[in-house]
């Protein structure tokens, strides 16, 4: 991809946003084969077959592996190249979702007592971007679910209002690695009414039964994906 030179100011614009979006939509696609097992957990990535599979040029790949590199997903060795995360271990998943248990029914407790109805609309719409199943590609419908699902989870601890445990949360980019343990329709469906619940209770602004109901979720979670280690 050939940058516009400074001397072309009026060019400048539109090619770098198309560009961007172009970044954009490879990332999207590679982001969805990583989540629905398509590029193997482990696995090498070669940024020519993916030139090749996407026909564009090395520049977007690069910029999306890059991007995919800070979210743990793909990992890069000098010398050698991308390949992708390992599936996380037995370990690390007990310890996630210990994590998620010792914060996020506290966080949940906490944003229902502060709940206003701007901060309950925005809940409500994240869930609800879940609930909606578009597009024909089941790949990205489950990629997207993932995505959504962090968002939704990260806006319970925004409105818990501590900004450490929700950042300490972030860090660990859960929800891609949880969603790559299993590829399947069970994993989303479940969700769906255990968000629902949530929901109830912070329309309900009841701090005991959203703690309940996060608690609940967080172990049907942890259980449904369980079964990837037998
Ligand atoms: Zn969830």
């Amino acid at each position: 991809m050939n940058l516009p030179s400074l001397d072309e100011p009026n060019l400048a614009g539109g090619r770098i946003q198309r560009s961007s979006s172009l970044v954009e939509d490879v990332y999207e696609a590679i982001f969805a084969q990583l989540m629905s097992l398509k590029i193997a957990p482990g696995s090498r990535i070669t940024v020519d077959s993916l030139v090749k599979e996407f026909n564009v040029s090395h520049t977007p790949i690069r910029e999306a592996l890059g991007r995919l590199e800070g979210e743990g997903l793909v990992l890069k060795t000098h010398l050698i190249g991308y390949r992708a995360a390992p599936q996380i271990t037995k370990r690390r998943f007990d310890e996630l979702y210990e994590l998620r248990l010792l914060l996020e029914p506290h966080g949940a407790a906490k944003a229902a007592a502060l709940m206003d109805e701007v901060k309950l609309a925005q809940l409500q719409e994240s869930a609800g971007v879940m609930a909606r199943r578009e597009g024909k590609d089941e790949r990205l419908r489950y990629s997207n679910f993932a995505r959504q699902d962090a968002i939704f989870h990260d806006k319970v601890m925004e409105f818990a209002n501590n900004e450490l445990v929700r950042e300490t949360l972030a860090h660990q980019h859960t929800h891609f690695h949880i969603f790559r343990l299993m590829f399947h329709s069970r994993v989303t469906e479940e969700a769906l009414d255990e968000h629902e619940a949530i929901l109830a209770a912070f329309a309900a602004a009841d701090p005991a039964a959203a703690e309940q109901a996060m608690r609940r979720h967080i172990e049907h979670s942890r259980d449904r994906l369980l079964l990837t280690f037998d």
